[in-house]
């Protein structure tokens, strides 16, 4: 089935796991932040968002037999359980956590928007399996290839996820609020003080109950920082 589709391609006649890969290549591509269906591109080796393996889909590292070979798979997004819709009508795709942990965490959080149950949409684009991605490193180029098609809504990529948050912070500036969730703000607006985690667990051990306002539920332990 992959062979047929392969095929298809002819413009690349490489497969990710060929011995050699060619070193002729003519053309580099651009990135490409929302690689879908069976796609190859060559990078350059000195492409920033290639060297990090970057998507913008959520993509976490997966065990390959061939070391030389990155292989990652596909999360899908993290959806409203109540399928709500935000006041310019967009819908809730949260970026599921790369991390196990903190993306069970995240899905005992609550929507944003309505403040009900999240769950987890998983990716079934690859014959039922999440969509996976490889990567591998060759002289100047880096060899992409994607197989199987995404067959959920993207998740907000992690600048739009910031931007999300933020908003969320200033509207709680607005809100009547306790003192320790103006403490927790001002330790927040300290230079250099990116980790409040030590501050919230008495708010975020209350968030399960999915009907007060998550607005400072937004951050995940710190044990895991996502590095895709
Ligand atoms: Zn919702
Ligand atoms: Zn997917």
């Amino acid at each position: 089935q992959e062979d047929s589709v392969a095929q298809h391609e002819e413009m690349t006649s490489w497969d990710i796991n060929d011995t050699r890969l060619p070193q002729d290549v003519r053309q580099i591509d651009w990135f490409q932040e929302w690689p879908d269906s069976y796609v190859k591109h060559v990078y350059s080796s000195e492409d920033k968002n290639a060297q990090r393996h970057h998507s913008s889909w959520a993509m976490r590292n997966t065990n390959n037999h061939n070391s030389r070979i990155l292989k990652k798979s596909c999360l899908g997004v993290v959806v409203c359980g109540n399928d709500c819709s935000t006041l310019d009508g967009r819908k809730i795709y949260l970026r599921p956590a790369i991390c196990d942990k903190a993306r069970q965490k995240q899905q005992r959080k609550c929507c944003p928007n309505c403040n009900g149950p999240l769950q987890l949409l998983s990716c079934r684009g690859h014959g039922g399996y999440p969509v996976t991605n490889f990567w591998r490193h060759e002289g100047q180029f880096i060899f992409f290839q994607s197989k199987g098609a995404h067959d959920h809504p993207r998740p907000e990529t992690k600048l739009e996820a910031e931007a999300r948050r933020s908003i969320q912070k200033a509207q709680t500036a607005f809100s009547p609020s306790s003192p320790r969730l103006k403490r927790i703000r001002e330790i927040e607006s300290l230079p250099g003080a990116t980790q409040t985690q030590e501050a919230l667990p008495l708010l975020l051990s209350k968030t399960d109950a999915c009907l007060q306002p998550a607005n400072v539920g937004g951050r995940l332990g710190n044990s895991c920082r996502e590095l895709t």
